[in-house]
């Protein structure tokens, strides 16, 4: 029986929305929340772009270091032997990838316009898969965009393509948000069946369907005999009307009708972050959570009519299908309301130390404060509002690190119309 896990794309897809960011800092920690979590992988990057290396880098030293461990770090990049190439010269330590190419028609028409055939489509694709093993990759996923416009007959040859040349898994990416849990679970079973390889799901909400049908699309690749690896975002965050909720991906998983029998995860998920995740997403991407969000909303767990107010009281489960201790909420949220010393781009040491020693974190001696100062005002620039504890405290503890995060490095391109 396949098993379900967890690849969140926050920061790839989350980060690449409009009017939306994370400094490398915000990343970093959406990373280690998610590796706390038990989330299998995180898509953590644009390996092929400059300023996206010594974050990823310093990722990859966390890894290292056991910090960030078991979680998988993916790239993301196109399917072309040159990205692939780009990728490892700017990240070499990178080890997970997912190489992405469009499928359908309407995109081989309306983005390549004459330029490519499905059969070039399919040799890009190999050509990639082939420079990536090459470089050492240790897992590769290979991502059909566009997949729900696609006929079934080409994913499947695309798919049976990119397993034949060893990719590890085929993401279906339903990149519109166009079907629906009925059309995806037909697709997706039919892919596992004849293909016989693990399936992402990759689901956009254009609809108000991405999480039923990350559901359903897993059950389908389930039924026909493989692994599913849903694609997730914090707080469905993502490009228009963004993609499949983290939390609400792993209520549907856990406790939606008959879910939990057949339906399994892979890797055991610690419910109890999901609240420090998705507030800390709120916070860094600047967007407050939706009221009614599941599970995590203020009214997720708020009762005001009689007939409900009085059930809930009597037995909480006639009005509520989980408890709000399982994802981590109940502690009381401390506000400061009145004097408040914040981090920022332009603070001193005396409120730095101040702020830190709130946190009983001390210095060895004033040299130490001032380094570590110096790197949190780099974070402050980085991210235009006061750090949260546990940014101040990664910062303490892994100095080193800190700073390769920190670096951005413009001047080391050559010269504009050189
Ligand atoms: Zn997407």
């Amino acid at each position: 029986m396949g098993k379900i896990y967890i690849i969140d794309v926050t920061n790839r897809d989350g980060v690449q929305t409009a009017r939306l960011g994370l400094s490398k800092l915000e990343k970093t920690m959406i990373n280690i929340y998610l590796n706390e979590m038990g989330v299998f992988q995180s898509e953590f990057g644009f390996p092929t772009t400059k300023h996206e290396a010594f974050y990823l880098e310093a990722n990859e030293e966390l890894a290292e270091m056991g910090v960030l461990k078991p979680i998988h770090l993916g790239g993301w990049i196109r399917a072309t032997a040159g990205d692939v190439k780009t990728a490892f010269q700017l990240v070499p330590k990178l080890k997970h990838l997912n190489l992405s190419i469009s499928t359908s028609e309407q995109m081989i028409q309306g983005k390549f316009q004459g330029r490519k055939t499905k059969d070039d489509i399919l040799q890009t694709m190999v050509d990639a898969i082939e420079a990536a093993r090459s470089l050492g990759a240790e897992t590769i996923g290979v991502n059909a965009e566009d997949a729900s416009r696609t006929e079934l007959d080409f994913l499947v040859k695309f798919a049976s393509e990119a397993k034949a040349h060893g990719a590890d898994r085929f993401r279906y990416c339903d990149t519109l948000g166009y079907d629906n849990p009925f059309t995806i679970y037909e697709t997706v079973k039919a892919l596992a069946e004849n293909v016989a390889i693990a399936i992402e799901l990759h689901c956009h909400n254009d609809l108000g369907m991405a999480v039923a049908n990350s559901i359903a699309g897993a059950k389908g690749a389930i039924d026909g005999g493989q692994d599913a690896y849903i694609n997730t975002t914090v707080n469905g965050i993502g490009e228009r009307a963004g993609n499949a909720d983290l939390v609400a991906t792993l209520l549907a998983v856990l406790k939606s009708k008959g879910s939990g029998d057949e339906y399994q995860l892979g890797r055991p998920i610690d419910l109890s972050k999901a609240w420090k995740i998705a507030k800390f997403g709120s916070y860094a991407f600047g967007v407050p959570l939706p009221i009614n969000q599941p599970g995590v909303g203020e009214n997720a767990f708020a009762h005001a009519s009689g007939i409900h107010a009085d059930g809930v009281l009597k037995d909480p489960h006639n009005y509520e299908l989980y408890d709000y201790t399982e994802l981590g909420r109940g502690e009381p949220d401390l506000v400061e309301t009145g004097r408040e010393i914040c981090s920022g781009e332009y603070g001193g040491v005396s409120g730095f130390r101040h702020i830190m020693g709130k946190m009983e974190v001390s210095f060895a001696d004033s040299d130490e404060a001032e380094r570590i100062l110096t790197l949190v005002r780099y974070a402050n620039v980085a991210a235009q509002k006061p750090l949260v504890e546990d940014e101040l405290l990664f910062i303490a503890k892994y100095p080193d690190i800190a700073k390769k995060l920190l670096t951005l490095r413009p001047l080391d391109m050559p010269e504009i119309g050189a």
